[in-house]
């Protein structure tokens, strides 16, 4: 029995899938024809407001491709998407909260359609064709306008109650205060858009380094500014980037300790500042329990066609699930 479910998800690898990415502003829609392989093949508007007109441009890209309607599709969407009733939850696009986005156009367009959240989508693709690969625990963490994150064992997203896994950016987890050059500085715990307030989410982005800068030194400063002052030795960006460091470094450790990832590919804007994330590896790793002397935080490699690509490999183990029951 399990050398048949084997080699029915082995037959399934071939098998070419259709991908989507539905992110704030646009749909990527692409296609993968093998494993390790995405080609996007078209970007259109999102429609965010009505429902009906997001599920028919959907049908109508893939119906381009595939008018015969075999193919699965995989969907990448801005959001939470709850394992168990299927439905959404966006506050990009609000006409996904409340619907079981997968099983309705399943249903308009007759495929066979898997949906997960964009950071679920990155950490798959990082952990079967990435940075992540070969590795049996992925935490894969994003750092941009906001911080997210998912987690994957074996190859396969883990799928938390609510659909919520590997979210270290809410949770009131911050400290109020940081040590900066002897000095102990207060720091607010600042609301947060998750009704809480301190979560790493308030101060972790580019946004979170400029209020953090504002904080510090009453001055206004982009945080590509911030980062590339501080790495000239300036002495106020020193400062913002050292508390920044403290800050996130915390939390981020207690994160690696709870889920014990063996690579943790960093996403986001932020992935691409690589001395921060060098700086962000050497504090966090000080600070976990598993000592390891090579990087654990890098930058992931899917940051571009993240989205498509984990929707692709989604597609292809959704398939492989419904054959081998
Ligand atoms: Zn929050």
């Amino acid at each position: 029995m399990m050398q048949a479910v084997s080699m029915s998800r082995e037959a399934v690898q071939d098998v070419p899938v259709l991908c989507a990415d539905i992110g704030g502003s646009f749909i990527k829609f692409g296609l993968s024809r093998a494993p390790g392989q995405v080609e996007e093949l078209e970007r259109v508007p999102v429609p965010k407001t009505d429902w009906s007109e997001l599920a028919a441009a959907l049908q109508q890209l893939a119906d381009k491709v595939d008018a015969g309607r075999t193919l699965p599709l995989g969907l990448s969407t801005a959001g939470l998407v709850d394992p168990v009733t299927g439905t959404g939850l966006s506050a990009n696009i609000p006409c996904l909260t409340g619907l079981p986005i997968a099983q309705q156009i399943s249903q308009m367009t007759g495929r066979s359609v898997f949906a997960a959240n964009d950071a679920d989508c990155l950490t798959l693709a990082e952990a079967n064709d990435g940075v992540g690969r070969g590795h049996s625990v992925v935490f894969c963490i994003i750092i941009g306008t906001g911080i997210g994150g998912g987690i994957a064992v074996d190859g396969r997203i883990l799928r938390g109650a609510g659909g919520v896994t590997g979210e270290w950016g809410h949770g009131p987890a911050l400290n109020t205060s940081v040590e900066i050059g002897g000095k102990l500085r207060h720091v607010p715990r600042f609301a947060c858009g998750c009704g809480q307030s301190g979560c790493v989410d308030t101060i972790g982005g580019a946004r979170g380094i400029e209020k953090l800068h504002r904080l510090f030194h009453d001055e206004e400063r982009s945080s590509h500014r911030i980062i590339d002052d501080w790495q000239a030795r300036d002495e106020k960006a020193g400062e913002t980037i050292a508390a920044y460091l403290q800050l996130v470094a915390d939390p981020l450790a207690v994160a690696i300790n709870t889920v014990g990832p063996s690579i943790v590919p960093v996403g986001g804007g932020l992935a691409s500042a690589a001395a921060l994330i060098d700086a962000l590896d050497e504090a966090v790793r000080a600070r976990i329990l598993n000592r390891l002397d090579r990087p654990l935080l890098v930058p992931a490699v899917r940051r571009e066609d993240g989205g498509l690509m984990g929707a692709a490999v989604l597609a292809r183990q959704g398939v492989a699930d419904v054959r081998a029951a």
